[in-house]
């Protein structure tokens, strides 16, 4: 039995020389909740009351943030640039608490992280996601080297939109027409094939998920927004859907059924086997996605193409280029923090530099959003520091295994169930050794990154040039 939980052990084992002295342990955990946990909490309580003054349709109105940021997605240019600029207006009016936030949190975690005996709080945080430097810096080595590529799908995005060059507020933009709509049954039939080319314990799963009834599908009156699967029970799962009738809900479900997939797995393992860390938790999903979406492309005429495309390039983007700016921004400001309390003008100055090293020119310099820092709540966590990477990890890890089943579909379907089922149970370069694939040197994620290359390149060629 002790065997069995071998790995929790041995991580338990380890994390408890990573303690202070019981005593400080308890002063810290009592102060956290005047120190740290007050600080985000001013920071979610003060930014969402955040209110944005701006004119729409010749009427000056006043905004919830969120509301104003959901702007970003409007199909007018004029709209999105005008919504941007309030909301950067409205930060900087909000900068002076947000930034003492930041510093008190980050202050906070640099001194914990020190008494704990870890080298960097980046190290505290891979500890706590199963994975090791080697494996970041591999994941991040290909990451840099696809923002060129990432910068050729901005610029035909731009294209696209008859633009010289993009920016900060089109990067959300709508680009294409769907004229497709994905009835729910639709979506449940499509799924279902597309699983069982797959195989049939996953097209299996589609099937007793739609004929027991697993997926509250509609969105309703007083029922909350977003789509989430929960384990319930041994193999069973309930998935939560705001089901909208179009590509992307069918896709959302499909990333559902496939962490309904991932619990089917699990289903035979200890509670304490199935403690998954967030790096791998997107492993079976992100493969469905991928499955349906290929399936999905082709098909499709070529507008929708262009749409499905966009809809999946500008995810990417998000998690790949974005993502790389916010990590290097948490990064310096761990680092200067360590020094001294640093001022918004600074703390601007760290993630426009950051936003230059990965958007580069594929966006127009002069609009990129010097308050990133204020809008993430991510950054406002003494628990939870660089919540950004394991995004990155979930999709490239995904996509890797989708492009290592395209290579040799055999041998994948052979192990891939173990792999889903031992989740909990390694470091995430372990288990991917045992499946054949190391993680630990960049090729593994060049080969993700060439799935999304691969979309760059078609996308570029359904955009005619200027
Ligand atoms: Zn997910």
């Amino acid at each position: 039995m002790a065997r069995e939980h071998g790995f929790m052990l041995r991580k338990a084992k380890e994390e408890a020389t990573h303690l202070m002295t019981a005593a400080e342990e308890a002063l810290a955990a009592e102060l956290n909740l005047s120190g740290g946990t007050a600080w985000a909490k001013l920071h979610s309580d003060f930014t969402s009351q955040l209110m944005v003054t701006l004119e729409l349709d010749g009427e000056v109105q006043e905004l919830p943030m969120s509301a104003v940021r959901n702007l970003a997605y409007d199909p007018d240019r004029e709209v999105r640039r005008r919504a941007y600029e309030a909301e950067v207006a409205t930060w900087r009016s909000a900068e002076v608490p947000i930034a003492a936030a930041i510093n008190s949190i980050k202050g906070q975690v640099n001194a914990l992280a020190e008494r704990r005996a870890w080298d960097s709080p980046l190290d505290a945080a891979l500890f706590q996601n199963n994975i090791d430097r080697q494996t970041l810096d591999a994941m991040m080595e290909a990451a840099h080297e696809s923002f060129p590529d990432f910068r050729r799908y901005l610029r035909a995005k731009a294209r696209a939109l008859g633009l010289p060059v993009l920016a900060w507020y089109d990067i959300f933009a709508p680009v294409g027409k769907s004229a497709k709509a994905w009835s729910f049954e639709e979506a449940d039939q499509f799924i279902i094939r597309q699983f069982g080319t797959f195989s049939p314990k996953l097209r299996g799963l589609a099937e007793r998920a739609f004929g027991e009834r697993w997926i509250d599908a509609e969105p309703r009156p007083g029922k909350v927004d977003g789509a989430f699967c929960m384990w319930l029970r041994e193999d069973e799962s309930r998935i939560l859907a705001n089901y909208k009738a179009a590509y992307n809900g069918m896709s959302t479900l499909a990333h559902e059924l496939g962490h309904a997939y991932h619990n089917l797995n699990l289903a035979s393992r200890t509670v304490l086997q199935r403690r998954t860390p967030m790096t791998l938790a997107e492993t079976a999903s992100i493969f469905c996605q991928t499955i349906v979406r290929q399936a999905a492309l082709e098909k499709a005429a070529i507008p929708e193409q262009i749409s499905i495309l966009e809809a999946s390039l500008q995810n990417a983007c998000q998690v790949v280029v974005d993502i790389t700016s916010r990590f290097l921004f948490e990064q310096n400001v761990f680092e200067k923090r360590k020094q001294r309390e640093l001022s918004a003008a600074e703390l601007k100055k760290l993630l426009l530099d950051a936003q230059g090293q990965t958007y580069g020119d594929g966006l127009d310099p002069d609009t990129y959003h010097p308050y990133m820092w204020a809008v993430k709540s991510h950054y406002y966590s003494t628990g939870r520091s660089f919540y950004n990477y394991p995004y990155m990890f979930g999709l490239l890890f995904g996509l890797g295994l989708y492009a290592c089943y395209q290579d040799d579909p055999q041998r994948f379907k052979a192990g891939y169930d173990d792999l889903l089922s031992s989740t909990g149970m390694g470091n995430a370069a372990e288990l991917a050794a045992r499946f054949g694939i190391d993680i630990q040197t960049p090729d593994f994620w060049r080969s993700s990154l060439d799935v999304v290359r691969a979309d760059i390149e078609r996308f570029e060629s359904l955009i005619a040039p200027q």
